[in-house]
């Protein structure tokens, strides 16, 4: 149970995942989306795909919290992973698809840390602060090689873990990241 410390602390970071109350939100959702103009067979759709994503939000947690990372869901874009706190917050207005996904992608950089391989290649990328290296183009490629492999990681995790995922909508996803990534690492305007 948690003392009203940890829970104000809790609040911060953000909420936890609780199955139930993600199953009550999606079954909300079914309903006022029969009173919009959705036919009762897209409505049902949505509601299966979302409870499907639910499910994998619940495994893909469980595994996490196995491995010891906390998982938060707070009002934020897309997700984080946060090395020294072992954590990784999610998007708590995403789609239970888009939780899943960014949640795959931010479990790729958790694994990456775990296991860099070698030569570790993302050595000069997210680790360094001294701004003579982050400065250089050889880190912001680093970074971006590693946000390259963590979509790899966390899509290899789904399919170890099982999981029933739209590889379209991850892949559309993906490509959306990336292509920020990409500009940032050449420095376009606007993207520095
Ligand atoms: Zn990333």
């Amino acid at each position: 149970m948690l003392t009203s410390a940890t829970e104000q602390a809790a609040k911060q970071k953000g909420r936890l995942f609780n199955f139930d109350f993600w199953k009550e939100r999606v079954q909300k959702r079914y309903k006022s989306n029969l009173k919009k103009s959705y036919t009762p067979e897209y409505a049902m759709a949505i509601y299966l795909m979302e409870m499907a994503n639910v499910k994998n939000l619940d495994k893909l947690i469980r595994w996490c919290n196995n491995r010891g990372l906390t998982i938060y869901f707070k009002r934020h874009e897309n997700g984080t992973y946060d090395e020294c706190f072992k954590s990784i917050m999610i998007a708590a207005n995403a789609s239970p698809i888009k939780q899943v996904i960014y949640l795959l992608h931010e479990c790729g950089h958790h694994l990456i840390h775990q296991h860099p391989g070698e030569p570790n290649r993302f050595l000069m990328g997210y680790d360094q602060t001294d701004p003579r290296i982050t400065r250089t183009f050889q880190h912001r490629l680093a970074c971006l090689e590693e946000e390259m492999e963590a979509w790899q990681r966390g899509r290899s995790l789904a399919k170890k873990l099982k999981l029933r995922i739209d590889e379209d909508v991850l892949d559309l996803i993906r490509i959306n990241c990336l292509k920020s990534y990409i500009k940032w690492t050449v420095k376009k305007k606007g993207y520095e």
